[in-house]
């Protein structure tokens, strides 16, 4: 496989190999696109069998963060870091600094933060060799836990969804069945509690359950019994790839719609869920809140701004309804289609304005 088609194949900009000898760091930095400003994206650590297999990841999750962030409406391109290596053995202090290092060299083109095997923690080792960090509780600007900007979109992307599926935006009686009682699992319920929803929760926490239940009167069910629940809204907030073969044919609800990342095992399971007449509400579309919570960090707004602007989830979620049932395709699809459509507009305006400098300038000249 040659490296070059797979950085060309989703038109990648930079790819950046980087390799510490003294502290064993073997990172790469992918940035996918800069058209609507610097690539934002989490270091993942994992431990990957090969480079390959790294490489394609992070081409990946750098492209995921492109589209993500151009549907939210954010002024930031995607960008992702992997870090190769076991986050339990090989996380070390100097590696996490020398990794630091590297994102510094790209002066502000990508602006890294936690994900999978790297914690909050992690970051301030980072943050010692780089400003472009997000995420950091020593920092002044840090925005803190995002996961009540994240849940409090999510609980608009419903109101959304049950709008366009059922005819109405109240909540009041509809059946949501929240699949994990972690952080953003949580705040979903209280958001949903508030409406009157009637809550149905799973975790494999029973810890997590019981204050789910005691908190907001939601009934219990057993993890594995959540996909079989009748619900109007099945809201998944705990795994990736829960909408797969297997629980495809139990599901009874309407609507899937909730904040888990990676929701779809493949594309194919979108198609499904669409041929189904199951409404999906595009995973990177409705728990973006998280994001636009750490572009408050960049631009400089609080909590209060990150949720009005994690509202408008909403709207942009009835856009992609829209354009899925004029173009006739599956929801997801139509997603992308909204975040292409914005970066060529972007694209094209840039370009305009290159021209004209260049007019200006020959004139001068
Ligand atoms: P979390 O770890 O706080 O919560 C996840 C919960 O899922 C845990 O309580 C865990 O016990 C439970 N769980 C694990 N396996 C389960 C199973 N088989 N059945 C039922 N429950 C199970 O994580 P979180 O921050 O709430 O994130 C939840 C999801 O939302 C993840 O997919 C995450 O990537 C995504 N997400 C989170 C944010 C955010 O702001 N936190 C933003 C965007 C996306």
């Amino acid at each position: 496989m040659d490296v070059f088609d797979l950085i060309m194949e989703a038109h990648h900009e930079q790819v950046v190999f980087c390799h510490d000898e003294k502290t064993g760091l073997k990172s790469i930095i992918a940035i996918h696109d800069t058209t609507l400003g610097p690539a934002l994206g989490g270091t993942r650590m994992w431990p990957y069998r090969t480079s390959l297999e790294a490489l394609i990841d992070v081409l990946r999750l750098s492209e995921g963060m492109t589209y993500k962030a151009a549907v939210a409406g954010l002024d930031l391109g995607g960008g992702k870091a992997v870090i190769i290596g076991d986050a339990k053995k090989d996380k070390t202090p100097d590696l996490l600094r020398s990794h630091g290092r590297f994102v510094d060299t790209l002066g502000g083109r990508y602006i890294t933060a936690e994900d999978v095997g790297i914690g909050v923690e992690d970051m301030e080792y980072v943050y010692e060799e780089t400003r472009h960090v997000t995420g950091i509780r020593s920092s002044p600007r840090g925005s803190g836990d995002p996961s009540p900007v994240t849940a409090y979109g999510v609980y608009h992307g419903i109101r959304a969804s049950c709008k366009r599926k059922l005819g109405s935006d109240d909540l009041a009686g509809v059946r949501v069945a929240v699949q994990g009682a972690g952080h953003v699992g949580y705040y979903l319920c209280a958001d949903l509690a508030s409406e009157g929803a009637e809550i149905t929760i799973t975790d494999i926490d029973k810890e997590r359950v019981r204050r789910v239940v005691d908190d907001f009167g939601a009934t219990p069910v057993e993890p594995e019994r959540i996909y079989d629940v009748e619900c109007e809204v099945f809201a998944p907030c705990a795994l990736g790839a829960i909408i797969n073969d297997n629980t495809l044919r139990r599901l009874k609800c309407s609507v899937v719609a909730g904040g888990a990342n990676n929701q779809l095992q493949e594309d194919r399971h979108g198609d499904a869920l669409d041929a189904r007449g199951i409404l999906y509400a595009p995973d990177y579309v409705i728990n973006a809140g998280g994001l636009i919570n750490v572009y408050g960090e960049i631009v400089g707004y609080g909590i209060d701004i990150a949720k009005e602007r994690a509202a408008g989830i909403y709207e942009t979620l009835l856009s992609i309804y829209r354009i899925a049932e004029e173009e006739g395709i599956p929801t997801y699809r139509a997603a992308d289609q909204l975040a292409q459509q914005r970066i060529r507009e972007a694209r094209a305006a840039k370009e305009r304005a290159g021209r004209e400098t260049d007019a200006v300038g020959a004139e001068r000249g």
